[in-house]
């Protein structure tokens, strides 16, 4: 248990300081998805799924390891005296490999994965405390870099996250001074090259370091929160800008915004977007939200959500098809209109690579179940060719452009294409 782990820490950390030859290292894990496992499964499955987890890893003890339950889905194991550092890493790839294979609990295959983070103590001494700290950063870091791996701590690690912390502090700043911009990226009709919608994608005017993209700051906003102000400010500025354009003559398009999931499980959501349409006086017609496949895992809100929208007349597209939780059920039930294809399936799509079949099959389940699909970044003629072989509806990448700024939009297509019929 942790209090047992922690006395052998210490008392390792006093042998050292005290001038032995002793070597420690913690490998700190936490099972990728065990929140999905808990929160669908019943609370018994869920501790028999643990119990079964803490086989495994008892399985793979070394004479000198210690292995922990911390607590929930995080155990660590106490890597001690070991001649040669590469014990470690070889540790974690054995514990990774562990769940390879899924866990049965009655008739239920469940799948999982851990992160691990690697703390090494270092030729200078430390806390046990600190020690903890770094392999919890490690830890949050193979979070980051997309789980199922383990990432070693190094001293760059938690300069990172104090630059990190830094930026945390500006981006509540930013909130009230009304930094961010929204830029636009078209969404074409392949066959004619008309442009038929755009994309808002958010950036971030930061005082210092300048215009910073969406990557180096949403998952920031979603762990602290402030994702729901900043997105309410989204889909705002958003749809006031859609019927600027329309009152100024323009054919109208459609504007779709990204919603972060915890945005998206915000109880005003829907109240909050009849509200910017009744305000900004844009048609719901013109609106389109893009949310994950994640969304679909809290089935039954997410359903009556996704209906209330529907209702609206809110458009809904399903972004990065196929990267997440691929359910046929969700597909077939919620009222889908588009089906964005994630760009690392399009961007493999030539010489019989499988993702071609996959983007095909895909374009034929979606067409089927009466939903229109969107193919995420175009970058070659090839693929744009590819695509309109396989009736793909509407296409989006840098091969037609980058996403840019409202004024840019307005030069380079809105004038341009005034005099062409809407078809979208
Ligand atoms: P996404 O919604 O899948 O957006 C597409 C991303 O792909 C955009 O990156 C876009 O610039 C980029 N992209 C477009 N065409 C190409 C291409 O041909 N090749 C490649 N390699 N990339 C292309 P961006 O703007 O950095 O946004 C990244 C992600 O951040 C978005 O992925 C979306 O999930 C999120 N995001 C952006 N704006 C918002 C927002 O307002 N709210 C929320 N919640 N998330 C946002
Ligand atoms: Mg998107
Ligand atoms: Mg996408």
């Amino acid at each position: 248990n942790r209090r047992y782990i922690n006395e052998e820490i210490e008392n390792i950390i006093k042998e050292i300081n005290a001038g032995h030859e002793r070597s420690l290292a913690l490998l700190f894990i936490d099972l990728d998805r065990f929140k999905v496992i808990n929160d669908n499964f019943s609370h018994s499955s869920g501790d028999v799924f643990l119990k079964k987890v803490s086989e495994r890893l008892s399985s793979c003890l070394g004479k000198n390891d210690v292995l922990a339950r911390m607590g929930g889905d995080e155990f660590i194991f106490l890597l001690k005296d070991f001649e040669n550092p590469d014990y470690i890493t070889a540790k974690a790839e054995e514990v990774l490999k562990l769940f390879d294979e899924s866990i049965f609990i009655g008739n239920d295959e469940l799948h999982t994965s851990a992160s691990i983070g690697i703390a090494i103590y270092p030729d200078h001494p430390i806390s046990m405390e600190k020690l903890m700290i770094y392999a919890d950063n490690a830890m949050y870091q193979a979070k980051e870099k997309g789980k199922n791996r383990y990432s070693v701590y190094t001293s760059g690690l938690l300069a990172g996250m104090e630059d990190e912390y830094r930026l945390e502090t500006d981006l509540r700043r930013a909130v009230e001074n009304d930094e961010f911009v929204l830029h636009y990226q078209p969404q074409i009709h392949p066959k004619t090259g008309k442009i038929v919608g755009l994309e808002a994608l958010i950036r971030w005017q930061h005082p210092s370091l300048g215009l910073l993209p969406s990557g180096k700051f949403i998952k920031l906003a979603e762990d602290n929160g402030l994702i729901n102000q900043i997105g309410k400010w989204v889909i705002s500025e958003a749809s006031s800008q859609n019927k600027k354009w329309q009152d100024a003559g323009y054919n109208p398009l459609k504007v779709s915004v990204n919603l972060s999931t915890q945005q998206f499980l915000t109880k005003d959501l829907v109240t909050f977007m009849e509200d910017t349409l009744a305000r900004t006086g844009l048609d719901p017609e013109y609106l389109v939200v893009e949310i994950t496949e994640y969304m679909a895992m809290e089935y039954e809100y997410s359903l009556k959500v996704l209906k209330q929208l529907k209702e609206i007349g809110i458009g809904i597209s399903i972004d990065d098809f196929g990267t997440g939780y691929s359910s046929l059920t969700y597909l077939n039930n919620f009222p889908i209109d588009f089906i964005k294809i994630d760009k690392s399936f399009v961007s493999e799509i030539m010489n019989d690579h499988p993702n071609a079949f996959i983007v095909k099959a895909i374009i034929t389940l979606a067409h089927n179940l009466q939903m229109q699909v969107i193919a995420e970044g175009v970058e070659t003629k090839e693929q744009l060719d590819f695509l309109i072989d396989q009736q793909c509806d509407f296409v989006q990448g840098f091969y037609f452009s980058k996403p840019l700024s409202a004024n840019e939009i307005e030069r380079n297509y809105l004038e341009k294409n005034n005099d062409r019929e809407r078809d979208y």
